[in-house]
């Protein structure tokens, strides 16, 4: 349920009506928009009587809201959340970033890629130190050793930096080396005791969509994480199982707007795991930006043939600047297309 407040309501009423919500054991999302004031109220509300509300001097109209997804839903929260990721990164209500990196952490050999991606326009280097392979025989990424050296590149760079965190265990670890966002991967989309683990912090979370979660499922994932107290989440459409078998997964372009429309969240696209293949990835780079992503995750790596995991799909940093050229040409055709 919304309550929509009255826009001459003052700070004193609006703090007073929440906390007279809440003494009745209800959770409230409050959200003060340019243009309007909407109080959410969490809980079984079907012990509510909207028009006892509705008969509040400071309240204007009060809506249920039917879907089970709540903080997460544009119902609560009109406007676009815009997610800070440090070193001056913004994503989300027109800010607009490419995230790119190799996929595992390798060694030195990051300082060179990370220079490529950064000199091409990327504005989160990205990097997995710890790697959820299918097979427990395949590389598993570098540990904390791989973060350290993430952080010491990106340091160097001024980059935020963007890291897979699979166990619920090594939150800890992200926040002592100062991870600046946590990918949770499409493999623990919903491992809940993550999700509640990476919600107890304030670290902007990249929240994979698995391969096969619907849309809704999606977002009740990331409600896992904003009802722990973490409203820093960023969506991301990585493609999911379909019958074809060309491409690894089958990028789902549908999701971008969908979850736009129901959704306050920005929504990252990445066409890199999508289709699996360096040379599917960029035009499916350009359609999730034609659909409106706040952002792309791309996988680059500078001799993808010797890359540890993941190289089939890595663009090299010439490729990825091509990419970026185009990822502008695109951006501003569809922004004068929205104006027009
Ligand atoms: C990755 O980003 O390297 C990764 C493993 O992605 P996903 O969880 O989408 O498969
Ligand atoms: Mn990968």
């Amino acid at each position: 349920m919304i309550a929509i407040i009255n826009e001459t309501a003052t700070q004193d009423q609006l703090d007073h009506f929440v906390s007279w919500i809440e003494r009745r054991g209800f959770k409230t999302n409050v959200s003060q928009g340019a243009s309007e004031t909407i109080v959410g109220i969490i809980g079984d509300t079907t012990q509510i009587d909207p028009l006892l509300l509705e008969s509040l001097d400071i309240v204007d109209q009060v809506r249920r809201v039917s879907e089970p997804f709540k903080k997460a839903n544009r119902k609560f929260h009109p406007e676009d959340t815009v997610i800070d990721c440090g070193h001056g990164v913004l994503v989300g209500g027109g800010s607009f970033q490419v995230i790119a990196g190799p996929c595992s952490v390798e060694g030195e050999g990051l300082s060179a890629i990370a220079r490529a991606v950064k000199a091409a326009g990327a504005g989160l280097l990205r990097g997995g130190a710890y790697k959820p392979r299918t097979s427990p025989y395949s590389y598993q990424g570098m540990g904390e050793r791989g973060l350290d050296l993430l952080m010491e590149v990106a340091g160097e760079l001024d980059l935020p930096v963007v890291s897979e965190v699979m166990d619920p265990r090594d939150v800890q670890t992200f926040l002592d080396k100062g991870v600046d966002v946590m990918q949770v991967g499409a493999r623990n989309s919903q491992n809940f005791a993550l999700l509640r683990e990476v919600g107890k912090t304030k670290v902007p979370v990249l929240l994979k969509r698995g391969s096969g979660l619907m849309i809704d499922e999606l977002l009740m994932a990331a409600e896992y994480v904003m009802s722990e107290g973490n409203p820093n989440v960023m969506l991301c459409e990585r493609g999911i199982r379909t019958f074809e078998t060309r491409t690894r997964n089958t990028f789902d372009v549908n999701a971008i707007p969908v979850l736009h429309r129901l959704s306050h969240l920005p929504v990252i696209g990445d066409p890199s795991h999508a289709t699996g293949h360096a040379r599917y990835v960029r035009p499916i780079a350009y359609a999730a930006v034609a659909a409106g992503a706040d952002g792309l995750e791309v996988e680059v790596h500078d001799h993808p043939s010797e890359a540890w995991s993941d190289g089939a799909q890595a663009l090299t940093p010439r490729q990825f600047a091509d990419a970026m050229r185009r990822i502008a040409l695109v951006r501003e055709a569809v922004r004068a297309d929205e104006e027009g």
